[in-house]
């Protein structure tokens, strides 16, 4: 029995949301990093400057923690509805759309809360070592950690699916890295990415067939200049006339490539109340429900300062929603 059993760690990771886990050594394998300097270099990343920063160490994780040895990898069921009710439909004409991550509370804010009763057990359990957090931002391959791990394949969506269980691609990835040795039960080397996504996705297609933007393709990588989640919400300047339209009806970010992923189709709602819709808004909202008639600056504050749409701010979720409109 290794220290992590012993801690009962599993118990713990279970009872705080997290409905599976793994873990793998750092750095990774040389490979991930050739994949990702690949993307970069062929300029998929748009204008996501940041995602050049500091990704030589997105390997090793030692921008975010000098001498880091592992990490363990949580998977937090994200699904805001039960399966039954996805993909959300609008209650009447001239709605739109706001993706899942963003009708709860931040889930950085929900997630780092929960994982933080885990990375003070690691604490206590290697006692002089340090672990810290990552959620998204920081320098870190955090979906390839979490394929190293064996925790499931990575899609033509380019999203990770667990193949194993109801929840296909829907949840978040949580990593914990640490400056102690883990016991690693499985490594998955990353040539092994494209044999597993042509295992599990076989003969399908309906992510590429159904991409708006036209980002995903059959063998080639993900195009982030043609994804509406990117144009919607990181993009720094004016959205295009024409990306305004293959946005269509969405209002911030883009689900579809989920949405009609087979492994999702039974994905259970997530445990995590925060996270759930309406708890800040519901999927679908009127075209004008951020016009400054219907909702002031303050308002918005007040009802979005701790939820993901905060990110867009008022002003450019306006400016969608004036283009939207006019299009009507
Ligand atoms: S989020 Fe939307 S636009 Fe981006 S890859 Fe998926 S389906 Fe395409
Ligand atoms: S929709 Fe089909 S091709 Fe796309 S990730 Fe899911 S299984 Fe794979």
């Amino acid at each position: 029995m290794n220290r992590i059993e012993e801690a009962d760690l599993g118990d713990l990771i279970r009872t705080s949301g997290f409905y599976k886990f793994g873990a793998t050594r750092l750095p990774l394998d040389e490979a991930y990093l050739s994949y990702f300097s690949s993307w970069i270099s062929q300029g998929n990343h748009a204008d996501m400057q940041w995602l050049e920063k500091n990704y030589r160490a997105r390997r090793s994780g030692t921008a975010v923690l000098p001498n880091a040895r592992s990490v363990l990898v949580l998977l937090a069921p994200s699904s805001p509805r039960n399966p039954a009710e996805c993909p959300p439909k609008p209650s009447g004409p001239g709605e739109m759309r706001i993706a899942d991550f963003a009708l709860g509370v931040d889930y950085h804010n929900v997630l780092r809360a929960a994982a933080e009763p885990i990375a003070q057990r690691l604490r206590e359990v290697f006692p002089l070592s340090l672990w810290r957090i990552c959620i998204d931002s920081a320098p870190l391959f955090e979906r390839a950690a979490a394929f190293a791990s064996g925790l499931g394949f990575i899609g033509r969506n380019s999203m990770l699916i667990d193949p194993d269980s109801p929840y296909g691609s829907r949840f978040y990835i949580v990593c914990i890295i640490g400056t102690a040795d883990l016991k690693i039960d499985r490594y998955m080397e990353a040539e092994w990415i494209v044999d597993k996504q042509k295992r599990h996705c076989g003969d399908c297609r309906l992510c590429i067939d159904s991409c708006p933007g036209g980002a995903l393709s059959f063998g080639q990588m993900f195009d982030a200049c043609r994804c509406v989640s990117y144009m919607t919400i990181e993009k720094r300047g004016e959205m295009t006339p024409e990306e305004h339209e293959r946005a269509g009806d969405r209002l911030f970010g883009c689900d579809t490539c989920q949405d009609v992923c087979p492994y999702n189709a039974i994905a259970p709602i997530t445990p995590f109340l925060d996270l759930r819709e309406n708890v800040r808004t519901k999927a679908y909202v009127p075209a004008n429900a951020f016009d400054a008639s219907k909702m002031t600056r303050g308002e918005f504050r007040r009802q979005f300062s701790d939820s993901s749409l905060w990110r867009a701010g008022i002003t450019k979720l306006r400016k969608r929603t004036e283009f939207f409109r006019k299009k009507k």
